[in-house]
C-alpha cells in the first residue's frame, strides 16, 4: 500500500515522522484517533480509546497497564494522507516514563504540542517541549477544546511565547468560546469553517462580513471584531524557516472531540513539517536521501506476546532503502543480520514491511541481538548518536525471594535493562545488582513483569547510595587508580562501563574534586 502510491516525489520527501506532545488529558489520544480517522487507518472512531481501556490482547500482557490506565509502551502507526506518508510515534503518557520519551523523541522530525485551551501550557508539556527544543525539532500548535470554557486565545499565545520562548503565528482564529464556538476563521486565507458542518472552507469577504458575524450571538459580534482586527495586526505571520529551525510555531484552534480544527491541522503538517532529517553518527552526518541504508534502535519492546519470548526493536530508518531480506551490520558487535520480517505498525495490526524508507520506524522481531541505540548499516561502521541515557535518580537493590534462581534473575534483569526498562549496575565488590530507574513507576513495572514474565518474585531494598555517574578519563592509570580506590562505591553498567555511586550529591562533590582528572557525567550515550 504504502509502496504503490503514484507520486511525483521522493519516497523519502513523503515521508513526515512525528510524535504528539502534551499533559496528560489535554486530548492526545483524542485527536490520534482523529488524525488515523483521515489516514484510513482506522474506520471507527474509539478504538485507541478501547486501546486505552486495555481489553485488547496485545496489551494484555501487562496488568499493571490496566490497572493504572495508562500508556506503558510505546508505540508506531503509520498513516497516509495527501499523498504523504506519516509515522505518528505515540509517547508514553506518564510523567515517569520521560527516558522511553526522550528516546522516542530522538526518532521524530516534527512533533505537534497539544495544549488544552481552558490550562495552556501545563508542566509535562513543558518538560517535553525542552527535549524537543535540544533538537530544535519544529513544532505545530494545537489548541485543544475550543467547544468548552476556554481562556483568551491572546492570552494562550502570550504564554506559550513567554514561557517557551517559541514565537507564535495562529493560522487561524476561533469564532466565539465555549458555549458560542462556532468555528474557525483562517487568517491568511480569509476563509471560514464552521462547526458541525463537513465542508470545504468557505471564503469570505473579511472577518466583519455578514456570513462571520451571523454565526455569532448579536452580543459578542462587536468584540470579535475588535478581537480579530487585532490578531491580524499584531500576530507575525507564519514563515516556513523559522518554524524549521523550531523558533515558530504554527497555531491552530479546534476540538478533537467535534473532529474540528484537524483536517486544517493535518493539511498544515502534511505542508509545512519537514521530511526526515539527516542524523549525526560518530564520523560524519548521514543524508536522509543517501541511497544506502543506515538506522538506529531507540526501543526495544519484549514479550509481546508471552508465549514467544519475542522482542520487537523499533528501528528509524535514517537512509537508504531498508528491504525485506536484506542483510545489515550490527555496527556495535560487527556481525551481519538479516532483516527478514521487518514489519510496520498500524493502529491495531502490524504487517511485514516490504520495504521501508528514511524516516519509516520498522520493529525487527529479534531475540536479543538488538540493543537501545544500536546503528544497523549496509556495512558502513558509523555509529548514531543522540540516543542517551540518563543517570538514574533512584537505586534499589533487588532481592529475591527465591534464592535459587539467582541465575534466572540475572539473566532476566539483563533483559529488562537491554530493553530499557530499568539500568542495571552490578557492584564490583560481587554484592547484588542494582536496578536504576528515572521514575518510581518502572519499579513497578519490572516487579510485574519479572513475576508475570519469569516466575520471579521480587522485593526492593534501599541501597545507600541515592545517585550514580559514568565515570572516564582522558588517563587509563588515573581511572583505574580511582575505581580500585572506591571499589565499594564502582558498579559496571550493561555494557560494563563503569559508574560510581555516592550516598549524597554533597558527598559525589567531595569525591569529584578529589579527582579532577575524572569526568563524572549523567548522561551516557548509547554506542
Ligand atoms: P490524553 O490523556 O491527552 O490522551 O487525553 P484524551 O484524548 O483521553 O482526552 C481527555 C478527555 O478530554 C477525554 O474525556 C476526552 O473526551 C476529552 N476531550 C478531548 N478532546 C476534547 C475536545 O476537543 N473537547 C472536549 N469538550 N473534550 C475533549
Amino acid at each position: 500500500m504504502i509502496a504503490g502510491l503514484m507520486t511525483d516525489a521522493s519516497p523519502v520527501a513523503r515521508r513526515r515522522t512525528f510524535a504528539i506532545i502534551s499533559h496528560p488529558d489535554a486530548g492526545k489520544t483524542t485527536l490520534t484517533e482523529k488524525l488515523l480517522l483521515f489516514g484510513g487507518a482506522i474506520q471507527l472512531a474509539g478504538e485507541v480509546k478501547a486501546k486505552k481501556n486495555r481489553v485488547s490482547a496485545r496489551s494484555d500482557w501487562m496488568g499493571i497497564e490496566k490497572e493504572r490506565g495508562i500508556s506503558v509502551v510505546t508505540s508506531v502507526m503509520t498513516f497516509e494522507y495527501d499523498d504523504r506518508v506519516f509515522n505518528l510515534l505515540d509517547t508514553p503518557g506518564h510523567e515517569d516514563f520521560s527516558e522511553d520519551t526522550y528516546r522516542t523523541l530522538t526518532a521524530v522530525d516534527s512533533a505537534i504540542m497539544v495544549i488544552d485551551a481552558a490550562k495552556g501550557i501545563e508542566a509535562r508539556t513543558r518538560k517535553l517541549f525542552e527535549v524537543c527544543r535540544l533538537r530544535d525539532i519544529p513544532i505545530v500548535t494545537f489548541v485543544n477544546k475550543l467547544d468548552r470554557e476556554s481562556r483568551d486565545p491572546f492570552d494562550l499565545l502570550d504564554e506559550i511565547e513567554k514561557t517557551l520562548a517559541l514565537d507564535t503565528a495562529p493560522v487561524n482564529w476561533p469564532i466565539g468560546r465555549g458555549k458560542s464556538f462556532a468555528g474557525t476563521y483562517d487568517l491568511a486565507k480569509n476563509t471560514v469553517r464552521r462547526l458541525d458542518a463537513d465542508e470545504e472552507a468557505t471564503p469570505v469577504n473579511g472577518p466583519d462580513s455578514p456570513a462571520v458575524l451571523e454565526m455569532l450571538p448579536p452580543e459578542e459580534r462587536d468584540a470579535w471584531a475588535e478581537e480579530i482586527l487585532l490578531a491580524r495586526e499584531a500576530c507575525k505571520p507564519f514563515e516556513l524557516q523559522p518554524f524549521r529551525e523550531g523558533h515558530l510555531t504554527p497555531v491552530y484552534f479546534g476540538s478533537a472531540l467535534r473532529n474540528f480544527g484537524v483536517r486544517d491541522l493535518i493539511d498544515g503538517l502534511a505542508a509545512y513539517a519537514p521530511p526526515p532529517r539527516g542524523q549525526d553518527a560518530d564520523l560524519r552526518r548521514v543524508e536522509a536521501e543517501e541511497p544506502r541504508m543506515t538506522g538506529f534502535v531507540f526501543k526495544i519492546q519484549a514479550n509481546m506476546d508471552p508465549n514467544h519470548r519475542d522482542r520487537i526493536a523499533f528501528m528509524r530508518v535514517c537512509s537508504g532503502k531498508l528491504t525485506r531480506g536484506m542483510k545489515a551490520k550490527l555496527v556495535r558487535t560487527g556481525k551481519p543480520m538479516s532483516l527478514s520480517a521487518p514489519q510496520f505498525f498500524f493502529a491495531r495490526n502490524r504487517a511485514i514491511a516490504d520495504e521501508a524508507w528514511a524516516g519509516d520506524v520498522v520493529g525487527i522481531p529479534n531475540h536479543g541481538t538488538l540493543r537501545i541505540g544500536d546503528t544497523l548499516t549496509e556495512g558502513e561502521d558509523i555509529l548514531f548518536r543522540g540516543v542517551p541515557s540518563f543517570a538514574p535518580e533512584i537505586l534499589r537493590r533487588v532481592k529475591l525471594q527465591d534464592a535459587m534462581k539467582a541465575k534466572k534473575l540475572r539473566e532476566a534483569l539483563q533483559q529488562m535493562a537491554e530493553e530499557g526498562v530499568v539500568q542495571l549496575f552490578l557492584p564490583q565488590d560481587g554484592s547484588g545488582a542494582i536496578v536504576g530507574v528515572v521514575g518510581a513507576l518502572q519499579l513497578d513495572v519490572l516487579k510485574e513483569r519479572l513475576q508475570a514474565e519469569y516466575g520471579l518474585p521480587i522485593d526492593y531494598e534501599p541501597t545507600r547510595f541515592t545517585i550514580c555517574r559514568w565515570i572516564t578519563s582522558d588517563s587509563r592509570q588515573d581511572l583505574e587508580g580511582f575505581i580500585s580506590k572506591n571499589l565499594s562505591s564502582i558498579a559496571d553498567d550493561l555494557d560494563g562501563a563503569p559508574v560510581f555511586m555516592a550516598a549524597s550529591p554533597f558527598s559525589l562533590r567531595y569525591d569529584e574534586e578529589r579527582a579532577p582528572t575524572i569526568r563524572f557525567s549523567d548522561i551516557k550515550d548509547y554506542q
